[in-house]
C-alpha cells in the first residue's frame, strides 16, 4: 500500500474545514483501485476562529485526518513547509481549504504520474471574480520575473500540486527563511506537467491577501529569485557618467566659442535632485537585500508547533 497526503494550510478557516473534507472525500474514491491510502493533514497556522476545533471534530470519525497548529500565523508558505515535513505520503498535494483548488481534479493528476511526470502543477487561465487592479499588478509581476528570473515562474500558477516524495524531499531541502514557493517549484526542476482550469471564487469566508500583502509578497518573490536590481545602481552610474561626459564637452566647446558666462542654476538643481533620487532608490534596493540576508542569517525556524495530532 502506498500513501497519499493531502496538505491543507488553513487560517481562519472554520466554514470551510468540513466542507472541504467532504469534497475530498466524494473526489478521491479512485485511491481504492490505486491501493492507496489518504491522509489529510490540516495546518492551522494560528487561526483566531474555531479550525482546530472543526478539525478535532473530524478526527472523532476518521483518523485519516490529522493536524498541526502554530503559535501563532506565520503565512501560507510556513504551513506548506510544515505540511510537507510532517507529511509522510509517497505522494503529497498541496491544498488550499477554500475549495479554490478542485479536488476533481486530483484523478486526472494521478493519471500524469503514471506517464512518468514527477509533479503535475496547476494554474488558473482566468482571473474571473477577482479586483481588476489586482489582476494588472499580478500580470505586471510575472512579466517582469520572466526578464529578471532565471527561475521559471508560471503567471496564475496556484501552489495546488501534487508531487513524488522525492519532489517533496527537494522542496524541504531549500530551508531559505523568505520563502517564495512559486520559485521554490521552478527551481527544483523535475519533469513537471501543467494543468489549467478556470478560476473558481472561495467557497466561505474571505481572501486573506490584501493587496498591500500582495505587493510585499511581489517584493519577496523578486528578493528571493532575482539579483537584477542590484545591478541597477551600477546600470544607472554608468548612464549617469556618459552623460555628464558629454555635458563636459559641450559646455567647454561652448565656453572657447562663445564664451558664455555662467548660468542656469535652475537645473542644476533638478540635475542634484535627480541624481540624489536614484542614490536613494539605489540604496533602498540594497537596504532591501540586506534585510533579507540579515533575517536569513538569523536562522530562524520557519514555524512554531503548538500541537500536533
Ligand atoms: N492561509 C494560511 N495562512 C495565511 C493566509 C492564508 O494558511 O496567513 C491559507 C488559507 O487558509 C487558504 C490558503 O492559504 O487555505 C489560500 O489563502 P486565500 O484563499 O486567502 O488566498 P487566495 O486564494 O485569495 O490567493
Ligand atoms: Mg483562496
Amino acid at each position: 500500500m502506498s500513501l497519499f497526503s493531502v496538505i491543507v494550510p488553513c487560517y481562519n478557516e472554520e466554514q470551510n474545514v468540513a466542507p472541504f473534507y467532504e469534497e475530498l472525500i466524494r473526489h478521491t474514491g479512485f485511491l481504492g483501485q490505486r491501493n492507496m491510502d489518504l491522509e489529510i493533514l490540516y495546518v492551522d497556522d494560528g487561526s483566531r476562529d474555531r479550525t482546530a476545533e472543526e478539525v478535532k471534530k473530524l478526527r472523532e470519525t476518521d483518523d485519516r485526518v490529522h493536524l498541526l497548529t502554530f503559535s501563532r500565523n506565520f503565512g501560507k508558505e510556513a504551513a506548506m513547509y510544515a505540511g510537507l515535513e510532517h507529511s509522510a505520503g509517497d505522494y503529497v498535494v498541496i491544498m488550499d481549504a477554500d475549495l479554490q483548488d478542485p479536488p476533481a481534479l486530483l484523478e486526472e493528476m494521478f493519471g500524469y504520474m503514471d506517464q512518468g511526470y514527477d509533479c503535475v502543477a496547476t494554474r488558473r487561465v482566468t482571473r474571473k471574480g477577482e479586483p481588476p487592479i489586482r489582476s494588472i499588478f499580478a500580470r505586471m509581476f510575472y512579466r517582469l520575473m520572466r526578464h529578471i528570473s532565471r527561475t521559471e515562474i508560471m503567471d496564475g500558477a496556484r501552489d495546488y500540486r501534487l508531487m513524488t516524495r522525492q519532489v517533496a524531499d527537494a522542496i524541504l531541502s531549500m530551508e531559505e527563511y523568505n520563502r517564495f514557493s512559486k520559485g521554490i517549484f521552478g527551481w527544483v526542476g523535475f519533469r513537471t506537467k501543467w494543468l489549467e482550469f478556470e478560476n473558481v471564487e472561495r467557497l466561505r469566508g474571505e481572501t486573506k491577501w490584501s493587496f498591500w500583502k500582495l505587493f510585499l509578497y511581489s517584493l519577496d518573490g523578486i528578493t528571493a529569485f532575482s539579483t537584477a536590481p542590484l545591478m541597477l545602481a551600477s546600470v544607472v552610474g554608468v548612464l549617469f557618467c556618459g552623460i555628464a561626459f558629454l555635458m563636459i564637452l559641450f559646455i567647454i566647446v561652448r565656453k572657447l566659442i562663445f564664451g558664455d558666462p555662467v548660468s542656469g542654476w535652475p537645473s542644476l538643481v533638478c540635475i542634484i535632485l535627480m541624481t540624489s533620487g536614484v542614490q536613494f532608490f539605489c540604496t533602498g534596493i540594497l537596504g532591501q537585500y540586506l534585510a533579507k540576508t540579515y533575517m536569513e542569517v538569523k536562522r530562524r525556524p520557519v514555524y512554531i508547533l503548538k500541537e500536533k495530532l
